[in-house]
């Protein structure tokens, strides 16, 4: 492997005399949204939302509570069986209708969601776009849903599937894509014909009130209702609501687990998207120029605030040298960035101050630990809570840097020498979100993606999604799967009628 020098990068572009992105006309109510309306309650206690940029306070929400999820998961129960008894037909036009109303606003969305969390234009549209593009999916999808053939499996009694809403569905959302991922939650809950009561992360709920304001008028009463507040007192409140039929979260691990303890009360279903440690496994055949340039995306899109970021790379010993150095190379021309600094920004700041200190103690301890830096490895400049896209080399097996979910700009590359000996090594992390695996040879790509035991594995790419096809992991990435049918399955419940037909 080469050595290279360390290098914090070229800095932090500002935007000192551009325009603000968001103007408070851009905001969305600052308040629960419920049964259709945006409720005015007393005064109430309130969460900061600050711009990870530029650190300002750039609105407050209101801190839910137990009643606050109480009264909304109650206009979702009064609204479900409405709601449940139109044909798909009519609730995909709805979906539809809720995708055109998005795409008449893309880039109002698109500059909250950066003002929110500091992401660059370019990742906020893409946002937006595959957002729209999921409600479009579940629209079609679920006009088009497919089961076993209805019959005589014993004799005289005909079978007939039944696929049936769950009723009310808690929906629970992360800050790294809070508008995707809440969309890829409501789509299919929705098109599936359930209610549902969502509370976006507690530090970026604008985009997700935007939506409720933008498609109030869509959507009838108390079928999409918004709670903020923080995870262990409204977001507890929800997973263990004996009234909610299933608690979908995407989040970090702790999280899953906790929601998953609460749910156990009532015993209502649960579906956990958490977090992703991607190893991407090069093989002597593969392409180190290409697999350098798709890491420049893949490992740092969003900042690697990613759960299916190309983290944790295994490249043979045989081209180690050769693909450090170029992936060193693609690393230090990256662009970051305040979203206002320019469209051409490809990283920007960590999301809170929170996240910042544990993604730059991951960098100390890696240091302390005597890996190696090739590229970045610490803060930039503030304010906001930048830092430097960074290649770690010379990382030994079983390090904390290449075994724990840093979700920061951070790359570890270490090395192997047997194919058995990579799967071996990729597969040793806790936990199964996505890998990919880079190889010219037909038969080693499908031996080896078969035995990664992740829930998505790419060849010769990384981090490519489509609505079409399933995301979610095995291990402790949780289980259920966003996108795709098999979505749509999982909000919904199967019944089986059987018709004594004997005369
Ligand atoms: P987080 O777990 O801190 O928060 C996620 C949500 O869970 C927030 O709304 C939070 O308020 C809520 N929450 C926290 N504790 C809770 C509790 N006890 N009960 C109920 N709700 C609770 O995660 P985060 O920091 O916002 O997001 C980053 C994590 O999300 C990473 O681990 C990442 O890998 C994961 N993630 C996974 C996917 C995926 O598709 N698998 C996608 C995006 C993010």
């Amino acid at each position: 492997m080469t050595t290279t020098a360390h290098h914090t990068g070229a800095g932090v572009r500002r935007a000192a005399d551009a325009p603000p992105l968001i103007t408070s006309a851009d905001l969305p109510p600052a308040r629960h949204f419920v049964d259709g309306a945006f409720l005015d309650g007393a005064p109430e206690r309130l969460i900061d939302v600050v711009d990870p940029s530029t650190e300002e306070v750039i609105a407050r929400v209101p801190e839910g509570t137990a009643e606050d999820i109480d009264r909304a998961v109650a206009a979702a129960v009064a609204g479900k069986d409405r709601w449940a008894r139109l044909v798909p037909r009519e609730r995909s036009e709805v979906l539809h209708a809720v995708a055109d109303r998005l795409a008449g606003h893309t880039d109002l969305l698109a500059r909250l969601e950066s003002a929110n969390t500091g992401k660059p234009l370019a990742v906020s549209r893409d946002d937006v776009g595959m957002t729209i593009d999921t409600f479009r999916f579940m629209a079609g999808a679920v006009r088009a849903s497919t089961s076993m053939a209805a019959g005589d499996y014993a004799e005289h009694h005909l079978s007939v599937i039944l696929r049936e809403p769950l009723g009310v569905i808690g929906v629970i959302t992360p800050w790294n894509y809070p508008l995707l991922m809440a969309a890829w939650k409501l789509a299919p809950v929705l098109a599936a014909g359930n209610t549902l009561v969502i509370k976006p992360s507690e530090q970026t709920p604008l985009t997700t009130l935007k939506f409720a304001e933008l498609v109030a008028d869509l959507l009838p009463p108390g079928v999409l209702n918004v709670v903020n507040g923080h995870g262990a007192v409204a977001g507890a409140r929800l997973a263990e609501h004996p009234d909610v039929n299933m608690i979908a979260l995407t989040g970090s691990v702790a999280s899953g687990r906790a929601v998953a303890r609460a749910a156990a009360g009532s015993l209502k279903r649960v579906h956990l998207e958490l977090g992703g440690k991607a190893p991407v496994v090069i093989f002597p055949d593969a392409d180190p120029a290409a697999a350098a340039s798709a890491l420049r995306v893949a490992g740092f899109w969003n900042a690697g605030q990613e759960c299916g970021a190309a983290c944790r790379v295994l490249v043979h010993e045989s081209i180690a040298g050769e693909f450090v150095e170029r992936l060193v190379g693609e690393v230090r021309t990256l662009a970051v960035g305040e979203p206002r600094a320019g469209e051409d920004i490809e990283v920007g700041p960590m999301v809170s101050r929170a996240h910042f200190d544990r993604v730059t103690g991951f960098l100390e301890r890696a240091k302390a630990e005597g890996v190696r830096v090739a590229a970045g490895g610490g803060a930039l400049e503030g304010p906001g809570f930048f830092v430097a896209p960074t290649v770690l080399v010379d990382v030994p097996e079983g390090a904390e840097a290449a075994r724990e979910e840093i979700f920061g700009p951070v790359i570890t590359v270490e090395t192997f020498t047997e194919e058995e000996e990579a799967v071996r090594r990729a597969n040793d992390v806790p936990l199964g979100l996505s890998a990919s695996v880079w190889t010219e040879n037909a038969r080693r790509a499908h031996a080896v993606a078969a035995r990664l035991d992740f829930g998505t594995v790419w060849v010769n790419s990384h981090l490519v999604l489509a609505s079409e096809v399933p995301w979610g992991g095995f291990k402790g990435s949780g289980y259920g799967r966003d996108l795709s049918v098999y979505a749509l399955d999982d909000y919904t419940r199967t019944k089986h009628v059987m018709h004594n037909h004997e005369r």
